[in-house]
């Protein structure tokens, strides 16, 4: 069976074709990142009117790398949301469109599965059961999976998402959006000793999070400094944001792994490329003896592939999941928890 995937929930324009014997056939992606950049973040209008350009081109260069035709197509999963609606839509129509013309059902998928499941796209592959830590630009959760569909939520983030940490930190420094990855490598020659900054959360006893308070901090740093701050000094404070976040992720996750008694630890998520965080989990993982698992660096954030992989699989457990009814419907605020089994 090979399935479609299309993303377009936020800045990235991504397709991808998975086939459930073959494995991921081809998959490309446009990122909006340059075009937003000037604005300092997402322009939702911009965003789902670059959709548009880009979906129909992405689908003929997919088409042509998997060496296919357009009718060995088995079935079309879209992003149907958490996201912004207008970028939805414009995936979610272009699915219907496609599925009307070439007579093919459709799926909607639910973006953070499709996070969530990226990491079984890699080479070695995790089984279930685990615990997956979410780290991305909307959200931060750590949930126990025992499969597909069967997410158990262990706790969450309060206020900011810990990609959106980094995002806020790195704009405080005068860094450009999205400022995750250049904060990171500015982290690599600060010295840790000069800003000790706060672990939200770190005893609180849940698995829950809170990092506005962190961006705070950062920002309170910031401002003792003259207006022209010079490199090293944003380097050390960039070094003091990395250290605490990491610091607290990894202590939750840790603890969940104790708790549970589960032995395979998932990342998932935008962070999940963060150097410094895989360093530390990796540490802990051998210290505690348990096995850590990632995204491929690019699934980690969004893509066209997570969808399709993610459609696939819901597909393979229950093929009635699909429908050839054109009538579709995004849903931009919804809780992964209200998604139901496979
Ligand atoms: P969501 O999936 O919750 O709707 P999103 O799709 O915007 O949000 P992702 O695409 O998973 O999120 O991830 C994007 C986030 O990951 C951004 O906040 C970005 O700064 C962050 N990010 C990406 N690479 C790195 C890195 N190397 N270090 C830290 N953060 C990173
Ligand atoms: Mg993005
Ligand atoms: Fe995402």
């Amino acid at each position: 069976m090979i399935v479609l995937g299309v993303e377009s929930s936020c800045d990235e324009t991504g397709l991808a074709l998975y086939d459930t014997e073959r494995g991921l056939l081809a998959h490309a992606l446009h990122s909006q990142i340059a075009m937003h950049q000037e604005y300092g973040g997402v322009v939702p209008e911009l965003a789902s009117r670059d959709h548009i350009r880009r979906t129909l081109p992405l689908l003929h260069q997919v088409i042509s790398e998997a060496q296919i035709q357009k009718q060995d197509i088995d079935a079309i999963a879209y992003t149907q949301g958490p996201g912004l609606a207008g970028a939805l839509l414009v995936g979610a129509s272009f699915a219907c469109g496609l599925g009307m013309a070439l007579d093919k059902p459709i799926l909607g998928v639910h973006h953070l599965e499709g996070h969530l499941l990226s990491p079984l796209l890699a080479s070695q592959p995790p089984e279930f059961p685990f615990i997956a830590l979410l780290v991305s630009g909307g959200h931060t959760q750590l949930m126990r999976v025992d499969g597909v569909g069967q997410y158990q939520l262990l706790g969450e983030t309060l206020d900011d998402a810990a990609g959106e940490a980094f995002d806020k930190s790195a704009k405080l420094l005068g860094l450009s959006y999205p400022g995750g990855p250049a904060i990171s490598k500015l982290a690599e020659s600060g010295d840790p000793a000069i800003h000790q900054f706060p672990r939200p959360m770190l005893h609180s006893k849940d698995f829950n999070f809170s990092f506005s308070g962190l961006k705070t901090a950062v920002l309170t740093a910031v401002k003792k400094y003259p207006p022209d701050m010079s490199e090293s000094d944003k380097a050390n404070v960039a070094r003091g944001f990395v250290d605490a976040i990491v610091d607290v992720l990894v202590a939750k996750c840790v603890t969940a792994m104790k708790q549970s008694g589960l032995k395979r630890l998932v990342i998932a998520g935008g962070v999940g490329a963060n150097r410094q965080l895989r360093l530390a989990l990796n540490a802990a993982a051998a210290k505690k003896r348990f096995q850590v698992f990632y995204p491929e660096l690019e699934f980690c954030t969004d893509n066209g592939a997570m969808i399709a992989f993610a459609g696939a699989m819901r597909l393979k457990k229950n093929p009635t999941l699909a429908t050839r009814d054109f009538a579709f419907n995004v849903r931009p605020r919804w809780p992964l928890h209200e998604l139901t089994a496979a």
